[in-house]
């Protein structure tokens, strides 16, 4: 059956990334079969200008419909003093919820025509190949009470709260369990079960869930250890699976470790592998409108809802080896370019992209 991918370009560079990805998925339908149709949508502010709400109706209704959604970026500085309710991100965080998207995968690989661009030293990070799962739906983000009062002598205290229940637990470990089979078979669980008892749970639930992948091997890391560890020795890791707040930052940490931003793509997925994909760079509002992004975030994230909604493995394995052929090529866009290289703008990119598949 013809699968649907809702494409939402959004704002700043997003709709000119999207197109790149575009013209990827229209090669593999034309040369390869894939049975893909595309339908657009606005978000974000550009959908605020024009129906004056940053997740229209007739936006979700297309999301939610579809197999999968690849997402631009949203925001940018024209919508910035919008007020809270509507300003472009709510978009995002509209989509999460609407399609009830509860695992966000974010892989982190260095390309070693890219190994330069790392920060930390060459034989620390080469060969990297790390995935973080993130919970995206629970924990301090969401849990109740949260607010702020004032105390009796008129100081005011804030507090948000830490919250997961075990079925929340258990489905986000499941994915990251589903993903390691299909990776190097490791699975390490971030928590800090020393001293929050919310992460007791978690532990106690991974570790219960793990029973049903005993291929798999499982350890435990407290979240400071685990931020430290990444910098020190990243490739010890496989799967990495945590909580929304660790996961927020330890995602961030993992993406500085293969040097560009443009590079990295992510996958977010529902209880049936659903899953909107997009770049984990945002609009770009800087470099907007100039052709010079970087498309590949987004085309390796067309790679990965190949990989998780459509079944079609092969085929991201042939987008992810493209890439790869361009950048032996010694094309660069401006974010990835070293003396030496071929400095190349969006289009360029994304065409050189499709004559590699
Ligand atoms: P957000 O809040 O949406 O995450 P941000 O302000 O944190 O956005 P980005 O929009 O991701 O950050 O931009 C950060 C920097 O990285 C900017 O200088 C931008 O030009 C650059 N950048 C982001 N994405 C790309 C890309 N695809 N190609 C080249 N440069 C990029
Ligand atoms: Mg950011």
């Amino acid at each position: 059956m013809t699968k649907k991918i809702a494409v939402l370009p959004g704002d700043g560079i997003g709709p000119e990334v999207t197109a790149e990805a575009g013209k990827v998925l229209e090669c593999l339908r034309r040369e390869f079969g894939l049975d893909v149709e595309t339908e657009q949508a606005p978000v974000g502010g550009t959908a605020y200008d024009a129906h004056r709400h940053p997740l229209p109706d007739v936006t979700l209704k297309l999301a939610r419909e579809a197999d999968a959604v690849l997402l631009g970026a949203v925001g940018g500085p024209r919508w910035d003093a919008l007020p809270m309710a509507v300003r472009p991100e709510k978009g995002l965080l509209g989509l999460r919820a609407g399609l009830g998207l509860f695992a966000n995968l974010r892989p982190a690989i260095l390309y070693p025509q890219l190994a330069s661009a790392s920060s930390l030293r060459p034989e620390v990070v080469a060969g990297l190949d790390i995935l973080i799962v993130r919970e995206l739906t629970g924990d301090i983000y969401f849990g109740e009470p949260r607010g702020t009062r004032t105390l009796e002598k008129g100081e005011r205290q804030a507090y948000n709260t830490m919250v997961y229940s075990e079925h929340e637990i258990a489905r986000v470990a499941r994915v990251a369990f589903d993903a390691a089979r299909r990776r190097g078979r490791k699975v390490c669980s971030v928590d800090k079960a020393n001293v929050l008892e919310a992460t007791v749970l978690w532990r106690e639930v991974v570790t219960h869930v793990a029973r049903e992948y005993p291929d798999v091997e499982l350890s435990h890391m407290y979240v400071d250890n685990a931020a430290m560890q990444l910098v020190r020795a990243p490739k010890q890791f496989d799967v990495i699976v945590t909580g929304n707040m660790f996961g927020d930052i330890l995602s961030d940490e993992a993406s500085m470790l293969t040097g560009s931003i443009g590079m990295l793509p992510s996958a977010s997925l529902d209880a049936r592998n659903k899953g909107m994909y997009e770049p984990i760079h945002g609009s770009a509002p800087d470099i907007a409108g100039k052709g010079v992004a970087n498309p590949l975030a987004t085309i390796l994230s067309a790679a990965m809802m190949l990989r998780y909604t459509l079944g079609a493995a092969p085929l991201a394995d042939r987008v992810e080896r493209a890439v790869s052929t361009v950048l032996d090529q010694g094309l660069r866009t401006a974010d990835i370019h070293t003396e030496g290289t071929k400095r190349v703008g969006t289009r360029e990119m994304g065409d050189a992209v499709v004559a590699a598949l």
